[in-house]
């Protein structure tokens, strides 16, 4: 028997059709049976190995199904920690990003440091930093502040650098439509959105990328019992380090692609990259699944297209409602190649009027349930009525959702955006189940995530709990039992990524994805959920991670 022969006993969470189970038997790093305590008897007579989890409770292990997972690792290990609360105010931040230049942190010329999403509501002064006080930093070495994925703020030097001049005239953007904040006198004030892709930050190597990717896939996935995710790739060359980590075994992980578009290509040259996609690790570690595309931008950036206006000190003028970043035509255009490619199709889509625009757009292309669903991200996050729901059923779509939005901002903040509507319809989780409509769940980690985001067991206690940020109970009606959260973690999670057939449950077959829990989530009181600890991880039959006292 190879090493990866063994047998876990406990409390085995199936998630499959077949019932909750007593042992797992794993033969060659794949699930060769699941069963009773006779069944665990037989094989201990047969001389097989049976590590005893006692009470602990065994499941596949989660599949994260939208991350920004080499934007996150490249970020976290380049750049300067300025989140809340380890800084309280702007004069704590600038303090942060000067030690780091004194340290010699830089990246090229630059220097990098990160805050969190919604920075100008969690800083004590309400607001972001501006380019002047960050020039108190440095006037020669360029600085870019980032404030989750959407949104950074830059210093005279890196201003000069980025060129925002054209953006002002219409140049293209990354995540979204390009923003740049200018003052009274029509000069930046240094705030600008969706263009930090195209910052002339000099790019790590491949090897250096590497090892910040295993790094922390091992501390911040795997130590969570993550063993799959959905990453959102920026560029070749992030994708060429992720295969190298995977392939020479530092990153024990699966990883399914999705070419950001136009972030790593246009869209018809990204649906080409996912059609001809073969990895050095083989098709059940590193698979390109399809491409993601977005329809408008982020709430952090007030660039999320709304049925609603944002409120009059959240918006450049009356009447403002975000903005729509593709076309209806571009839309339809995205949908008809990535089918015509046998890809799959991710659609961002924050704002309730982005999400009805790209529902319209499937629609309208037609034979919705004649081709693999299409994903849309954050669709369900923010819910005009429970009519739209319809449209989704009709349009084939997988609701790809972030329970842990409730608690990083749109709890708290949706409301001061939108005074109208802000205050009902978020994360109706309860009410989605209900039309019928399944979605999955995921972290969606970006550089400037809170501590612990990337713990699927956060996500599921947002999902179940519902507790903002600042600590209202968001509402509670709408919260769903942890055996259903937990689902839409794994399994449902497993068919999004195209993965199913490999992990995703624990039934014979499949390949031993799992994680030992040292409670069973399904009956722990809901505050502790996030605090439950992941003993063991292991992928493919291989323990991963090994965190906890030995059974
Ligand atoms: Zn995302």
């Amino acid at each position: 028997m190879g090493a990866t022969t063994f047998a876990l006993t406990g409390n085995v969470v199936t998630m499959s059709a077949a019932p909750n189970a007593r042992v797992v038997y794993v033969e060659n790093g794949k699930i060769a049976g699941v069963g009773d305590d006779a069944y665990a008897a037989e094989l201990q007579r047969n001389g097989v190995t049976i590590h005893d989890m006692g009470g602990r409770t065994i499941l596949p292990g989660f599949i994260d199904p939208h991350v920004h997972f080499a934007q996150y690792a490249a970020g976290t290990h380049r750049g300067i920690d300025c989140r809340v609360p380890a800084c309280k105010t702007i004069a704590d931040v600038l303090d942060a990003l000067r030690t780091g230049l004194n340290a010699g942190r830089t990246v090229g010329d630059w220097l990098i440091g990160y805050g969190n999403l919604f920075f100008d509501q969690k800083i004590a002064e309400r607001r972001l930093p501006t380019r002047l006080e960050l020039d108190s930093v440095s006037r020669t070495t360029p600085i870019v502040l980032h404030c989750g994925g959407h949104v950074s703020v830059l210093n005279t030097p890196a201003l000069a650098l980025a060129g925002v001049e054209r953006f002002i005239t219409g140049g293209e953007g990354l995540w979204g439509s390009p923003v740049v904040h200018l003052d009274d006198a029509g000069q930046p004030t240094g705030v600008v959105a969706e263009i930090d892709g195209l910052l002339p930050i000099p790019e790590s190597s491949v090897e250096e990328l590497s090892r910040f990717y295993s790094g922390t896939f091992r501390s911040d996935f795997l130590a969570h019992g993550v063993t799959s995710i959905g990453e959102m790739a920026e560029s070749a060359r992030s994708v060429e380090a992720l295969d190298a980590a995977v392939a020479d075994g530092s990153l024990d992980g699966r990883i399914a692609l999705y070419a950001m578009a136009p972030s790593m290509l246009p869209v018809a040259a990204a649906c080409d990259w996912a059609a001809g996609f073969s990895s050095r690790s083989g098709p059940e570690r590193v698979w390109a699944r399809g491409v993601k595309v977005f329809a408008d931008g982020g709430y952090s950036a007030r660039n999320a297209a709304s049925l609603d206006d944002y409120s009059r000190d959240h918006s450049p003028r009356p009447g403002y409602r975000g903005k729509l970043n593709l076309s209806r035509g571009a839309l339809m255009e995205a949908i008809r190649t990535a089918r015509h490619k046998n890809v799959q199709i991710a659609i961002h889509t924050n704002g309730t009027r982005a999400q009805r625009e790209a529902i319209e757009a499937i629609l309208a292309v037609g034979d919705a349930h004649g081709h693999p669903p299409v994903r849309i991200e954050h669709l369900g996050n923010v819910l005009d009525s429970v009519e739209e729901i319809a449209s989704w059923r009709a349009a084939n779509v997988i609701p790809v959702m972030q329970p842990g939005f409730l608690h990083n901002f749109i709890g708290d903040y949706l409301p001061m955006l939108f005074p109208a509507t802000g205050s009902t319809g978020r994360l109706p989780l309860r009410t989605v189940l209900h039309e019928g409509v399944s979605p999955v769940i995921s972290s969606d980690i970006t550089l400037g995530g809170e501590p612990g985001a990337t713990n699927p067991l956060h996500t599921i206690w947002s999902a179940v709990s519902r507790r903002s940020y600042w600590g209202n109970h968001i509402e509670p009606e709408e919260s769903i039992s942890v055996a259903q959260a937990l689902r839409l973690h794994t399994i449902e999670a497993a068919k999004v990524i195209g993965l199913d057939h490999v992990a995703g449950s624990l039934e014979t077959g499949k390949a031993a994805d799992m994680v030992v829990l040292d409670r069973d989530p399904h009956t722990v009181p809901e505050a502790e959920l996030k605090g439950i600890r992941v003993e063991r991880t292991y992928v493919n039959g291989v323990l991963a991670y090994s965190g906890g006292e030995e059974a």
